[in-house]
């Protein structure tokens, strides 16, 4: 697993735990950081998106797949509202 734990990850996850225990199937499209999103574009690393789950290989944003439920979530309840970060 890669190196990428932070303080807002983990309490990310530890609010996922409470919310259903399954893991989100690879056809949906999931949220990812810039910087990860940036990262696995130019370099093909794997990368985490909020909800925990794994992206092996390159994600395709543009995929008509609906999104990662756990994802928007997050993003709606959790994250802190964005600027632009
Ligand atoms: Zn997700």
């Amino acid at each position: 697993m890669p190196d990428v734990m932070d303080a807002p990850t983990l309490l990310l996850k530890e609010r996922l735990k409470t919310l259903e225990g399954d893991t989100p199937p690879d056809d949906f499209k999931h949220y990812f950081t810039k910087d990860d999103l940036d990262r696995n574009l130019l370099e093909g690393v794997a990368i985490q998106a909020i909800c925990g789950f794994i992206k092996e290989g390159l994600a395709t944003p543009d995929i008509d797949n609906p999104v990662c439920p756990k994802c928007k979530w997050l993003y709606d309840n959790v994250l802190p509202p964005g600027d632009d970060e």
